[in-house]
C-alpha cells in the first residue's frame, strides 16, 4: 500500500525493513515490490478509553492504511506510570487519554513530541491543542449545571457564581476535588477571575453542598434525581450515555435532568476534551502522525464523537442527536493549555475551601 506520507526512498527503506528477500543482493533490484509486498508498519497506542469506545475506529484507520494498530487500553493513571518506566524502550508511539489536566501532566513529564502538521493545525481549534503541538484535543465534553426538571426553575440558575448563593444551600451534589475535571474546572476559573475570586466562588459552593463528595459524575446525576440535591456539575457524556440507552434505570434518571448552560453571558460554559499526542520516544511516528490526522476527519470525529456522547472537536461536525437535543450553548474559549500552570493553585483552593 502506497503511503502519501513516505517519500519513495522511506518507501523503499521501509519496505526493505521489513521485505528482506526485496532488498537481497540477489534480488532483482529493477522491480519494485508490489503494494501487496509493501508492508505499511504499525503503531502503538496507550489509551485511556475503553477499547469499544475507539477500537471500530482503529480498525477502519487500518482498513483504509494497511498500518496495523496494536491498542493497549488502561486507566490514565496506570499508563503514564508505564510510560514513566518504560522510558525509551515504550513501544508506545501514542498516548490518548481524557481532559487537559491529564494531557498536561503527561506534556510535564516529558512524554510527548512537539508535531507539526497543516492537517492537525487545520481541524482541532487552537483553544484545544497545546500550543507547541504536544497534543490535539480529538473530541470535546462541557461541565454544565444540571438540574432535577421537577424541582428546580432552571430561570433561577445562569451561572456557575450563582450556586453560591443562599437559596442553593444544602442542594449541590459534585464528586470529590482529587477528581481531574473539577481540578480543570477551577484551573479555568482561576485563568479567567484570579485565585482570590475562585477561593470565594469554591468556599460558597463547598458551604452549598448536600453532602460530602462520593461517587463519579454519574452518581452525582443519580442523586439530583433521587432527590439527594437538586443540581449537580457534570459532564455531558454521562448524561448522554444514559439517554442513549434508551431504557433502564440510568435512563430513566436521566429523563428527569435538565441542563443550564452556564455562564452565557460571561466566558461560557467549562468545556473540556479528551485529546492525543506523539511520544517523544515514538518508533512510528509517521504512523502515529497520520493516525492522529486520520482522527480529526470528518468521519472519524463524527463516529469517536458519537461513541462516547462528546462533541466533535472540529468545526462544522455535527454531534449526535442526543447532544443537539440539548441545545447550542457558548463554551468556555480559554485556551486549555494555557490553564496547565493553574493545576497546582487549583488543588491548593479547593484544600483551603474543605472540598474533600
Ligand atoms: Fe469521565
Amino acid at each position: 500500500m502506497l503511503n502519501r506520507r513516505f517519500p519513495i526512498g522511506a518507501l523503499a527503506l521501509s519496505a526493505c525493513a521489513v521485505l528482506l528477500a526485496a532488498c537481497s543482493p540477489s534480488s532483482e533490484e529493477s522491480v519494485p515490490p508490489s503494494s501487496a509486498e509493501v508492508d505499511a508498519g504499525e503503531v502503538n497506542i496507550y489509551s485511556a478509553r475503553q477499547e469499544v469506545l475507539i477500537k471500530p475506529l482503529l480498525d477502519r484507520f487500518s482498513e483504509q492504511t494497511g498500518i496495523q494498530v496494536n491498542l493497549v487500553a488502561g486507566r490514565a493513571d496506570e499508563l503514564m506510570q508505564r510510560l514513566q518506566a518504560e522510558g525509551r524502550n515504550t513501544r508506545a508511539d501514542v498516548l490518548l487519554t481524557v481532559d487537559a489536566g491529564n494531557l498536561h501532566r503527561a506534556t510535564e513529564a516529558g512524554f510527548f513530541q512537539s508535531i507539526d502538521s497543516a492537517v492537525l493545525q487545520a481541524s482541532v481549534p487552537e483553544a484545544y491543542r497545546d500550543a507547541e503541538g504536544r497534543w490535539f484535543g480529538l473530541s470535546m465534553r462541557a461541565r454544565p449545571i444540571m438540574y432535577a426538571k421537577e424541582r428546580v426553575d432552571p430561570t433561577s440558575l445562569a451561572n456557575y457564581a450563582d450556586l453560591v448563593e443562599p437559596e442553593w444551600q444544602g442542594r449541590i451534589c459534585i464528586r470529590s476535588s482529587s477528581n481531574v475535571y473539577n481540578q480543570s474546572m477551577v484551573a479555568a476559573m482561576i485563568a479567567h477571575d484570579g485565585v482570590e475570586a475562585t477561593q470565594q466562588w469554591v468556599n460558597g459552593v463547598v458551604a452549598n453542598f448536600a453532602r460530602p463528595p462520593q461517587g463519579g459524575d454519574r452518581d452525582q446525576i443519580r442523586a439530583v434525581a433521587a432527590g439527594q440535591c437538586d443540581v449537580a456539575l457534570a459532564n455531558t457524556y454521562y448524561l448522554g450515555a444514559m439517554l442513549a440507552a434508551g431504557e433502564g434505570a440510568d435512563y430513566e434518571v436521566a429523563r428527569q435532568i435538565g441542563i443550564v448552560w452556564a455562564d452565557q453571558d460571561g466566558h461560557g460554559t467549562h468545556v473540556n476534551i479528551s485529546g492525543a499526542g506523539v511520544t517523544v520516544h515514538a518508533r512510528n511516528r509517521d504512523n502515529a502522525i497520520r493516525l492522529l490526522e486520520f482522527l480529526v476527519s470528518d468521519e472519524a470525529q463524527q463516529w469517536y464523537a458519537e461513541a462516547n456522547q462528546e462533541y466533535p472537536v472540529k468545526p462544522g461536525v455535527e454531534a449526535s442527536e442526543i447532544l443537539r437535543g440539548f441545545g447550542e450553548f457558548k463554551a468556555d474559549a480559554i485556551s486549555l493549555g494555557g490553564i496547565g500552570e493553574h493545576y497546582p493553585e487549583a488543588v491548593r483552593v479547593m484544600d483551603r475551601a474543605g472540598w474533600r
